[in-house]
């Protein structure tokens, strides 16, 4: 389970760890409330990281600007993720910004911890030889001799801190990125914690985060569709887990990124597959491969299903398709004029890789 930043940042907070001022906005009216000096920072709450590049952080300077800050806030969306909740916080002035984090090595079965004096970036952007890399024995625990190299006695406690939290919270990450450094203290300016899935029922004392879905992926629960919304621009449809995966994994052999999967499992009902093809078209994807292997799942069902959304309202994208197995040509028939048939799986893959882009 992850946490929101204000959520993390309420436990450093139980555990010493410094944090900046702040409070939780959801309404316009509660921000005549906050009794926090300007400048603030308000910044989003989702569950996504790299909010700052993505318009999610934002400094003003009066209430004006705050209020503006606060409707841009509302309106948008970040990752597909409707942003409710807003942390209002004192801006800090920042003099240097480290990179702190703890998370469970399941290779090593030990704990890691990480520190880079070049934080407030993308870690994985960071040069290797720039980050500390420490393992921890879990049965030991952080000792003194883990945190020598970091020479700063401000970090080196709250290190030991988040240890702490780490370890009772039972949490596979805890990350602060960027740890700052000012004002002439240490401070956490963001807060990023997941909690094992597992180990929930010995923390009944944590916030309960529903899992993070996107709009249309709460949408297409309900509809009891299975549907992701992944980073790239091509929609997948196939039936069944398995075929939906080899389907992504061809894509990327090809270059193509999967932005949506939809996976139709075992259905017989046109009317589902209408539904499920109407949510894939919310998504705009540039290209939409449609791959199926007919059995259970029969590819007239699915024809007829995508058939209705075609007559209905059209679509602005191309739609590649490899259909086989039982029922075939009915199902080519069907769309024949609406699509472009490719006869092996791969051929479309990299058919659809093309026209998503690469
Ligand atoms: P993220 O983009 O989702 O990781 O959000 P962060 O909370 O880490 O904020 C992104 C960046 O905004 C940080 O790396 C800082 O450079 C900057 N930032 C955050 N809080 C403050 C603040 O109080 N003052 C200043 N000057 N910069 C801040
Ligand atoms: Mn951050």
């Amino acid at each position: 389970m992850k946490l929101y930043e204000y959520q993390g940042k309420e436990l450093f907070s139980q555990y010493g760890i410094p944090v900046p001022k702040s409070v939780v906005v959801e309404k316009e009216k509660e921000l005549d409330r906050v009794q926090i000096s300007f400048p603030w920072v308000m910044k989003a709450q989702v569950l996504v990281g790299g909010r700052k590049k993505a318009g999610g952080v934002k400094f003003v300077n009066n209430y004006d600007e705050a209020l503006k800050a606060f409707h841009e806030l509302k309106g948008m969306d970040i990752k597909g993720y409707k942003i409710e909740k807003i942390m209002v916080e004192e801006s800090l002035e920042i003099k240097e910004e480290y990179y702190i984090s703890i998370i469970l090595d399941r290779s090593r079965r030990s704990h890691l911890l990480m520190f880079s004096k070049e934080g407030g970036v993308d870690i994985e952007g960071v040069a290797d030889e720039k980050i500390v890399k420490v393992s921890i024995n879990p049965l030991i625990g952080l000792q003194n001799f883990h945190l020598r190299n970091i020479r700063n006695n401000e970090i080196a406690t709250v290190a030991k801190k988040m240890y702490a939290l780490f370890t009772s919270k039972d949490c596979e990450l805890v990350e602060i990125n960027p740890l700052v450094l000012a004002n002439d203290t240490i401070i956490a300016a963001d807060a990023k914690i997941l909690i094992d899935d597992g180990a929930l029922y010995r923390h009944q004392e944590l916030p309960k985060v529903e899992e993070d879905f996107t709009e249309l992926e709460r949408e297409a629960r309900e509809k009891g569709i299975a549907f992701v919304q992944l980073g790239g621009n091509i929609g997948v449809i196939a039936n069944g887990a398995g075929l939906t995966m080899a389907t992504l994994d061809a894509l990327n052999e090809y270059g193509g990124k999967g932005g949506v999967f939809l996976d139709l499992g075992g259905t017989d009902d046109p009317e589902k597959v209408t539904q499920a093809f109407r949510l894939m078209k919310k998504a705009r994807p540039q290209v939409i491969l449609l791959n199926l292997f007919g059995g259970i799942t029969k590819c007239d069902t699915v024809a007829k299903g995508v058939k209705a959304v075609l007559d209905e309202e059209g679509i602005e994208c191309p739609v590649i398709a490899r259909i086989k197995g039982m029922n075939e040509e009915e199902a080519m028939n069907i769309l024949k004029e609406s699509l472009t048939p490719m006869s092996s799986f791969h051929e479309a893959a990299k058919k659809a890789s093309e026209l998503g882009g690469v």
